[in-house]
């Protein structure tokens, strides 16, 4: 019987060719896939380069849903952030964690990674590599074949059960060594790295501190949110999201039911939008304002706003610098 091992797979270059380097050995790879209300592809997860890189090299991955638990470490992540909201360090513990239990499971002598000494700022310098192993509870069980001979030989290694000199001595930011073993693999259709993440989204990641700083019972459909149209803050629980498009008009509509106001343009062609609070009277018209700010002028034209059973004459466009008023974010 082949021997196993488990493997994060992000669907990054990586993390499948470190997947790859230990498949040369003779092993059987089980990969992971670590989704959450973060991932871009939430949601659409057998649309992603992972799975479908996956399949191309005969990897058995599984898709795991980091769920409620983890919504909760990215507002307090105990090593903190990276330059925006990415908690990279714990959130690589969290997925090793995860693969440790596959790894018991299938009696597997260690999980791979495709993490490279020196890539990142700060989830793969040499200390962080070390405090990534010690909180997952992982000393010697992580297996990094693309620097492997530049750190200490893991309890496999050291076990003869995969042979060091196989491995590689990739360090740095440089990704010359990874597009040319991708080009040897014949390895295509990979992700950028991080592409997936919208943590580290400058954007999303103002959105998501102000969400922080306003709720706190988070949940995916919140998340989902702060990815369409135009954000702003009037008050503690109240905000007001205007769509920029047709698409993210239908996402707003699709997100109505979860606790949020609608309204809807009458008779006229323009935005939607969703408020959170209580709507005013004082309320109703800002937000129907700003939806006239954002559609097409008409000049002569009433242009009314659909609220419940009610249609109302919202007044003038709305300057966005209204006293109170805060944009949350920018448009990406
Ligand atoms: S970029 Fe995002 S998914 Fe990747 S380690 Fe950082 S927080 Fe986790």
């Amino acid at each position: 019987m082949k021997k196993k091992a488990v493997a994060l797979i992000s669907g990054g270059l990586d993390s499948i060719l470190a997947a790859k380097v230990v498949m040369d050995q003779g092993f059987d790879i089980i990969g992971l896939y670590c989704t959450s209300a973060f991932s871009k592809s939430y949601g659409n997860e057998q649309e992603t380069h992972a799975v479908k890189v996956s399949r191309a090299l005969g990897i058995d991955l599984r898709i795991f849903d980091m769920g409620q638990e983890y919504i909760e470490l990215v507002r307090r992540p105990a090593h903190g952030y990276g330059k925006n909201t990415n908690p990279c360090i714990d959130c690589k513990i969290f997925m090793l964690k995860k693969a440790r239990a596959i790894m018991d499971e299938l009696g597997s002598p260690f999980v791979v990674t495709g993490e490279v000494l020196g890539q990142r700022p700060m989830s793969q310098r040499r200390d962080t590599l070390q405090v990534i192993e010690r909180d997952a509870d992982m000393r010697g069980l992580i297996m990094r074949p693309l620097s492997a001979k530049l750190l200490p030989p893991t309890k496999a290694e050291l076990a003869g059960q995969i042979d060091r000199e196989k491995l590689l001595s990739i360090s740095g930011r440089s990704r010359n060594v990874q597009l040319r073993l991708a080009e040897r693999y014949g390895i295509r259709g990979y992700s950028a790295p991080a592409g997936g993440c919208l943590l580290t989204d400058k954007n999303f990641s103002a959105k998501l501190r102000d969400l922080f700083e306003d709720k706190v019972a988070i949940d995916p459909n919140d998340i989902r949110l702060l990815t369409v149209g135009r954000h702003f803050r009037i008050d503690t629980g109240v905000k007001i999201v205007v769509g920029r498009d047709n698409a993210e008009n239908n996402v707003l509509l699709s997100l109505a039911p979860y606790g949020y106001h609608l309204f809807m343009p009458h008779d006229f062609s323009g935005p939607v939008a969703l408020l959170s609070g209580t709507p005013t009277p004082g309320l109703k018209q800002a937000v129907g304002r700003l939806m006239i700010t954002y559609s097409k002028q008409t000049p002569g034209r009433t242009r009314r706003i659909q609220f419940a059973d009610e249609v109302f004459d919202p007044g003038d466009p709305l300057p966005i610098s209204m006293a109170g008023m805060k944009r949350v974010g920018a448009d990406s």
